[in-house]
């Protein structure tokens, strides 16, 4: 049996994610997924590189599609939701910085169709929180501090990376201080410290490239296409073979 194309749209193309994603769809295209519309805040070109381009005002206007990718800034979230739940097809969201409402309109969305979000879509720091969860445990009392370091222009802080590290930490009972540096043009960088008397831990991701988090999103546009409703995580996505 085949499986069917992934038709994807990208949200928030003209931004170093959107950039990011597009060049990679184009350059090294995932079998089975193609780029049908992207969409910016803005239009400055009708058509680049042969993908139609729609501001947010015209969204309702672009062609059918099975999976969203939005990498956008907060406002724009809500828009690609309800878009996602009316014609039937995926969410992948990495924008990161959401209040209450935009994450219950993403909630509302996964009632309807597969939905994942994801504060950090690189496979190392699903891995960090991983260990994260796994030392805090055995590291009672001690200190816990998450440092996080981003570019110049990242317009939230905690990064939302830095928050589900956090939580990572606090399942395990510790209870984490957040630190946060913007500067020049780092990815990003989290440090994860546990340090007591005499004796400190640290765990550190570093992204130098934006394509890991572009390749993890688009792994997990196509692994979503099809799904029942739901909100899903990146683990079960990513980590499942099938
Ligand atoms: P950016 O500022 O470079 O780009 C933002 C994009 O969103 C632009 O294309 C802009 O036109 C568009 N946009 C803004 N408001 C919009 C609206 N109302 N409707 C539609 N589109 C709108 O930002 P970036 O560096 O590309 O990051 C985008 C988001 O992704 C941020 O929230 C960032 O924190 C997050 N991010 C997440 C991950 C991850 O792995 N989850 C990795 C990197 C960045």
């Amino acid at each position: 049996m085949t499986t069917p194309a992934t038709r994807l749209l990208i949200h928030g193309a003209s931004g170093r994610m959107g950039h990011t994603l597009l060049r990679l769809c184009r350059d090294e295209p995932a079998p089975g997924c193609t780029v049908v519309a992207a969409v910016s805040r803005r239009v400055a070109q009708r058509v680049v590189d042969g993908v139609p381009q729609f501001s947010a005002h015209e969204i309702a206007g672009v062609p059918p599609f099975d999976v969203a990718i939005d990498f956008s800034l907060p406002a724009g979230l809500e828009t690609v939701a309800t878009l996602c739940a009316a014609r039937s097809a995926g969410l992948v969201s990495g924008t990161t910085g959401l209040d209450d409402a935009q994450r219950q309109s993403l909630e509302a969305a996964s009632r309807r169709v597969p939905v994942i979000w994801a504060a950090n879509f690189s496979i190392g720091a699903a891995v960090l929180a991983d260990l994260v969860a796994r030392a805090a445990p055995a590291l009672h009392g001690w200190d816990c501090d998450i440092v996080e370091q981003h570019h110049v222009h990242k317009r939230d802080a905690p990064s939302g990376t830095a928050l589900s590290l956090g939580k990572a930490a606090e399942s395990g009972g510790a209870i984490p201080r957040h630190a946060s540096l913007r500067a020049g043009d780092i990815v990003g960088e989290h440090t994860v410290q546990f340090a007591t008397a005499g004796e400190r831990i640290e765990l550190i991701h570093r992204a130098t490239s934006r394509d890991v988090f572009a390749r993890g999103a688009i792994a997990a546009a196509s692994r979503l296409h099809g799904r029942a409703p739901g909100h899903y995580a990146l683990r079960d996505l990513l980590f499942d073979p099938a």
